[in-house]
């Protein structure tokens, strides 16, 4: 039997985040040759609605409204349960973000439906598939299979492959109406800070660094690095504690948690929380001065050394490819 799937797409300053593609990844999966529906919402989300078509949406489902331009888990919430009334979908699929985190227990508490959360890997396909989620932060591996329905989960950014774009696809596009109304809470602007350089949560490379690079300019060649490698700046607490870099490049327990292709710890010990956060990335390398860093038990490659030394040789030898 074939499944109707619905996928929220994740649209972040007016581009849809790589998580909505991999997200149709899997919904393809589950399907079993059902309809794959995207949704998008938004004050203004129109213009990316193709981009879901090209990446494999058979239809895509907006919903607009002044209120929605900001993401508040009371207003997406009354406009993801108005395409929901209107679609009966078999499946829904989120992203495990910082708003799928938000929004997928409030969306299953409403549904009264069960939610797989976090999921790196679907076994099988359509009624048969198995969710595979990294549990006991990461030390084992869980598998869910639903028996009834509705089927929700989440899943997380980079462990998903996304569908080949396919710009001659076209899906048609329509409209949901919601009265987004009685909102708690409307954000009226949001403040980032200015980061330079790649989002950690989406980014294939991640350099990170931790307290062995003894201050903010540490960090330096770690960033000529990350450049390098078109990747992204992390952090362990410890350095973030020591002030030499911003909380918001943590990774760990009380962090984000990554899964890059390749993930490079320099001076970083490897505490079990900072593990938590890094462990299933693809490929680990670890830079560490003492041979017996617990960073080395989850490294693929190892290289005992001063990171200001190893660092800027790496750089040198990979401007030469
Ligand atoms: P250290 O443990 O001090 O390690 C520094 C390392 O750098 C050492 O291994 C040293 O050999 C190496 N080094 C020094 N100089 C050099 C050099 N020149 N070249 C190469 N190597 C060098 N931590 C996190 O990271 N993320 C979390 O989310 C997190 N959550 C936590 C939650 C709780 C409740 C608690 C209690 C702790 C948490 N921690 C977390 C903290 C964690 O326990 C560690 O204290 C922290 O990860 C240590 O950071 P570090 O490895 O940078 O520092």
């Amino acid at each position: 039997m074939s499944n109707k799937v619905i996928v929220l797409g994740e649209v972040r300053d007016g581009a849809l985040r790589n998580v909505s593609f991999e997200a149709i990844g899997a919904a393809k999966t589950v399907a079993g040759g059902g309809e794959i529906v995207g949704v998008l919402i938004g004050d203004d989300v129109q213009g990316v609605a193709q981009e879901m078509s090209a990446y494999g949406a058979d239809r895509v489902v907006t919903v607009e409204h002044p209120h929605l331009k900001h993401y508040t888990s009371d207003g997406f919430g009354q406009a993801f349960m108005a395409v929901h009334e209107q679609e009966q979908p078999d499946v829904i699929v989120f992203g495990h973000t910082a708003q799928g985190k938000d929004l997928s227990p409030k969306i299953a508490a409403k549904l009264q439906s069960g939610l797989v959360s976090d999921v790196t890997e679907i076994e099988g396909e359509g009624e048969d598939a198995i969710f595979i989620r990294p549990i006991y932060s990461g030390k084992a591996f869980e598998k869910v299979k639903i028996n009834e329905g509705p089927v929700f989960f989440t899943i997380r950014p980079n462990n998903i492959a996304s569908p080949e774009k396919d710009d001659s696809r076209s899906g048609d596009v329509s409209s949901v109406s919601a009265d987004i109304q009685n909102l708690r809470s409307v954000v009226k602007d949001v403040v980032t800070k200015a980061t330079d350089g790649v989002d950690m949560s989406e980014a294939k490379v991640i350099v990170a660094g931790g307290r062995g690079v003894k201050g903010p300019e540490g960090f330096e060649p770690l960033k000529d690095l990350a450049d390098l490698l078109g990747g992204a700046i992390g952090a362990s607490r410890g350095a973030c504690d020591a002030d030499y870099c911003d909380y918001s490049l943590q990774i760990g327990q009380t962090g984000k948690v990554v899964t890059p292709d390749l993930y490079i710890a320099a001076g970083i010990s490897g505490a079990i929380q900072h593990l938590a956060g890094m462990s299933n990335s693809k490929v680990i390398v670890a830079i560490n001065k003492d041979p017996e860093a617990n960073i080395f038990k989850v490294a693929d490659y190892g290289i005992v050394g001063d990171l200001f030394e190893v660092v800027p040789m790496m750089i040198e030898e990979i401007k030469k490819t």
